[in-house]
């Protein structure tokens, strides 16, 4: 028999997060690792609330084990809609669809969203399931540089810059991965102008909104009067449980100009049957429940930030501005080595795990995670300074 061969659009999706996971495997057989590498809180010292782990346990004690309705169970879906609109975003729980994980929202809203030829913009950095969809879907994805000069501010100019007339929507990340960024309000008005302007869809990936370190962060969709915006969230970071794959999306539509492209979207939901039930029903008690976890989530979060942004920058030939929420950052190789050959060589001679900034679209820096304990979080600073002065030439 031949062999089985993946279809050709198979060549561009990739993954370096997972990547570097994998050679970090093989490494970690001879040499101790220290893991910057995941966004993955429980795989440190952070855990899902209680309550929520007793709540998805009770559901499926109760029964919730059947195929959800393909939006999503009723009571999670009110208790975003109700939540939402606390933060400004305009919905009921008919605009809400659950997903499994933010990731697929993503899928869906890309393979909804364009045809071939057509485009929409990201970042740049960027968020690379946004990349690696745009491959599989045959869209392109047209990147807007941030300014890394101010704290990877996003500036509005910068995405008019990349609008074509095939351009279809505009993907904005706050707080942001792989920066740590958060963007000023005014800077979001300038975006609705602009989206509006060129009758342009926002998709705002928000999934960070509560792990803010310093300042306020804003929802766009409180600012976006008749331009159509769909926001994503879920428990995977704010409520500590990625392995869950809880996701949401919610459409904002005061105008009613993006119902044909809601009624794709809920129909790609009905083509996946539903997502995971049980889970769902962790929802309403994390989004009523005071969020008492966070406090201390923030605090152990500020603290590690500190401590890495001190670091980075006292280490001749790195620098980083300053992470303003989540749990990354975004450090500059400010001497002659490739992204690529910093990670890889920092990885087999220190046991140090990082991605490389072309894993983002971004070389010439890497994603430093800082969710390790401080304890290893300087150890690992130890390992990287040597390293860096070892082959700074
Ligand atoms: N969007 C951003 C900006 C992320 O950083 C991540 C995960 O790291 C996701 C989406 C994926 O979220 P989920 O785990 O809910 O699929």
């Amino acid at each position: 028999m031949k062999k089985i061969m993946a279809a050709d659009r198979m060549k561009n999706i990739t993954y370096a997060i997972r990547d570097i996971a994998v050679m970090a495997k093989e490494v970690g057989k001879t040499k101790k690792i220290i893991a910057l590498n995941v966004g993955d809180p429980n795989k440190f010292d952070f855990d899902t609330p209680y309550e929520l782990k007793e709540a998805v346990n009770r559901a499926m004690l109760d029964g919730h084990n059947y195929y959800s309705d393909s939006a999503g169970v009723d009571e999670a879906r009110e208790a975003i809609a109700k939540h939402n609109k606390k933060m400004g975003i305009d919905c009921t729980e008919n605009d809400v669809l659950m997903t499994t994980g933010v990731s697929e929202g993503i899928s869906m809203c890309i393979a909804a969203l364009a045809n071939k030829g057509e485009n929409f913009l990201g970042p740049k950095p960027t968020y690379p399931v946004y990349t690696a969809y745009s491959n599989l879907f045959e869209v392109e994805n047209r990147l807007y540089p941030l300014d890394e000069e101010d704290e990877w501010e996003l500036k509005p100019e910068e995405i008019e810059k990349q609008i074509t007339d095939k351009t279809k929507g505009i993907v904005l990340i706050n707080p942001n991965n792989p920066t740590g960024g958060v963007y000023e309000k005014n800077v979001l008005k300038e975006v609705v102008e602009i989206a509006g302007q060129h009758n342009l869809i926002i998709f705002a990936d928000e999934i960070y909104d509560m792990l803010v370190l310093d300042g306020e962060m804003h929802h766009i969709a409180e600012f976006s009067k008749d331009v159509p915006v769909v926001t994503f969230n879920g428990l995977a970071k704010n409520f500590l449980a990625p392995g869950w794959r809880c996701g949401w999306m919610t459409f904002t539509d005061r105008a009613e100009t993006m119902q044909h492209y809601k009624d794709a979207v809920f129909q790609l939901g009905r083509a996946r049957l539903c997502t995971i039930t049980p889970q769902q029903f962790a929802v309403k008690p994390a989004l009523e429940g005071g969020q008492p976890h966070l406090k201390e989530t923030i605090e152990k979060l500020r603290r590690r930030r500190d401590i890495v942004y001190k670091r980075i920058n006292e280490i001749d030939g790195l620098s980083m501005a300053k992470p303003k929420a989540a749990f990354y950052s975004f450090p500059k190789i400010e001497f002659s080595m490739d992204d690529k050959e910093f990670c890889i060589n920092l990885l087999k001679e220190e046991g140090v795990t990082t991605v490389y900034g072309s894993g983002f679209n971004m070389p010439e820096h890497f994603r430093l995670v800082f969710l390790a304990d401080e304890e290893s979080l300087n150890e690992a600073l130890d390992k990287i300074e040597a390293f860096v002065k070892r082959n700074k030439k």
